[in-house]
């Protein structure tokens, strides 16, 4: 294992790559990586990297958002299979054709989409910054929010919006159950539920934070003295865990499932010996129609834009 961590950082220094892991994917990657983040922070480290590759170690559509932002760069990652449920719940084709029967409306989407549904959008979101950017917009002004139903009712709800929903979902978080949390929360009574707003509304109903993984994570190292009972993808805990090592944090389990934790399969595809495997053979690549990649550009570059602005 060491040996292997050393070929990477050698790797690494060899070719001048930048090795940027999601909170979601396996501790020993997120321990190699260079930045690890959620989705916004990974685009916008990707945005200014001086990195000659970029080894994007989460799912495809991460790859493609780094792509679009940096043309130029060679875009790796190390299993292509990483797809994503919540991507594939929204085909580009039928998107457009949603978007087409409905003239007038802006279309924002989650960052959790194709490159070729982000060129049908007018700003790209994530769940760092889609409540601030929905509001950014006039009250009264006609939305088409996709691709996950669960992070629009949640946004519909907490700015008392009515955006049009996409009918997507992501398979992890929909599989929380509430059963099981209440379970939980019946053994650990001060445990504080943490949940992610691409969970159910139910589960979200129970919540006592609902936020990024960024925002989840932020608010246990302020107060480190609770114990949590965590409802998104369980990779996060391993950053929690690092960050706050005298709390208890305890994964919400799946509904159908003797598991303890509820993981992304796609994310887990990603090891540690495929990601030297790809840094030393520089593939497989992530490769973007420019076509598609020039009208995809500008909805993330205003997102990260607006972003900026709002400071997140
Ligand atoms: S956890 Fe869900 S939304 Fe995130 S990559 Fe996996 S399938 Fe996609």
């Amino acid at each position: 294992m060491d040996n292997l961590r050393e070929e990477i950082e050698k790797l690494k220094k060899e070719k001048n790559a930048v090795v940027l892991g999601h909170y979601y994917q396996r501790g020993d990657i997120q321990d190699v990586a260079d930045f690890v983040g959620d989705s916004l922070a990974l685009a916008q480290w990707a945005a200014k990297t001086e990195a000659d590759i970029i080894v994007m170690c989460g799912v495809h559509f991460m790859g493609e958002t780094a792509k679009v932002l940096c043309p130029d760069k060679k875009v790796l990652v190390p299993d292509l299979a990483a797809g994503c449920s919540l991507a594939d719940s929204c085909p580009a084709d039928e998107f457009e054709r949603f978007v087409k029967a409905h003239p007038g409306y802006t279309v924002i989407s989650y960052v959790n989409t194709t490159a070729a549904v982000k060129a049908l959008t007018d700003v790209v979101v994530t769940s760092t910054n889609a409540r601030q950017i929905v509001e950014s917009f006039p009250q009264d002004e006609k939305i088409i929010f996709g691709p996950d139903r669960n992070l629009g009712s949640y946004i519909n709800a907490v700015t008392g919006r009515n955006m049009l929903l996409w009918n997507g979902a992501c398979h992890v978080h929909e599989q929380f159950s509430v059963e099981k949390i209440v379970e939980i929360k019946r053994e650990h009574p001060d445990a504080l539920i943490l949940a992610h707003p691409e969970c159910k509304s139910a589960v979200l109903k129970l919540a006592d934070v609902v936020g990024s993984t960024a925002a989840l994570l932020k608010y246990a190292v302020k107060h480190p003295e609770q114990s949590y009972i965590v409802a998104t993808e369980s990779g996060i805990l391993h950053e929690m865990r690092k960050q706050c090592p005298n709390t208890v944090f305890i994964p919400a389990p799946p509904a159908d499932s003797t598991c303890a934790c509820n993981e992304c399969s796609y994310m887990r595809l990603n090891t540690l010996e495929k990601l030297r495997d790809c840094l030393r053979d520089e593939t497989p690549e992530i490769t973007v129609d420019p076509a598609v990649a020039v009208r995809a550009v500008k909805p993330i570059e205003r997102m990260l834009e607006i972003s900026a602005r709002l400071g997140l």
